[in-house]
């Protein structure tokens, strides 16, 4: 049942780079199992996916050790600074760098562990109030701040779209977001490598990969509906 929800959004991935004329290897899937047992897990990692998404630290914490060495686990969510330390040596990515206290908390408890953590920085594109993330007109000085610091590197950008029934109302997000990033990685700032924008989600991977994305996080498409608080 997994393996046909992860074909389908595998074909609706293809589908996507063909459109826009993009290689399929210029984005890559994240399956974000947040609230998802790791039987559920295991069984897509059994399909060949390796990178994972979640969003409590806590929750990467208990997955970690079940889960075979090889998965790629992506914190995806907001994180508190004193959270950071259940996670430092288990993700490969943190995508939710949205202050300089954080980016400050993460460089010290990757210095603890003598690595530079690849970070994305949250950018709230579509100025929403409920929304974490840096505006999009301060993105360039925040990054230019936080490339100061040794144990960190910033490698790109990260958002979360608006939630729309209409993907299609979330295009202008995705094509701001890739100016941005354009914009900031023509700057050439010392210890920042733009690679990544992790952008779309069920509902609008597809048009995020037309606009750029190289990181989908797709939960629902793959896992199915998240309950909460019915336990
Ligand atoms: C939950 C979550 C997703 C996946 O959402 P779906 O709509 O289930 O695909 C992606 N990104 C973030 C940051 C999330 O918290």
């Amino acid at each position: 049942m997994l393996k046909d929800n992860l074909n389908l959004v595998e074909e609706n991935i293809e589908k996507a780079c063909q459109r826009c004329g993009r290689s399929r290897q210029e984005v890559k899937l994240i399956a974000v199992s947040k609230t998802k047992p790791v039987s559920m897990i295991q069984e897509v990692y059994g399909e060949g996916v390796r990178d994972f998404g979640e969003n409590k630290p806590q929750e990467i914490r208990d997955k970690y050790p079940e889960m075979p060495k090889d998965v790629k686990w992506h914190m995806i969510g907001h994180l508190q600074r004193n959270k950071i330390k259940y996670i430092i040596d288990k993700v490969c990515m943190i995508h939710s760098v949205d202050s300089v206290k954080l980016a400050e908390a993460i460089d010290e408890e990757a210095a603890k562990h003598g690595i530079v953590m690849p970070v994305l920085v949250e950018v709230n594109v579509a100025k929403e109030d409920t929304k974490y993330g840096i505006m999009p007109e301060e993105a360039e000085a925040f990054v230019r701040q936080i490339s100061l610091l040794k144990h960190i590197c910033v490698q790109g950008l990260m958002t979360i779209a608006p939630y729309t029934e209409n993907a299609e109302e979330n295009r202008i997000h995705f094509r701001n977001l890739k100016k941005l990033y354009v914009d900031i990685k023509d700057k050439n700032i010392d210890n920042v490598n733009m690679c990544n924008l992790s952008m779309g989600m069920t509902g609008d991977y597809e048009v995020a990969i037309e606009e750029g994305a190289t990181m989908v996080r797709v939960g629902t498409g793959i896992f199915g509906e998240r309950f909460y608080g019915l336990a």
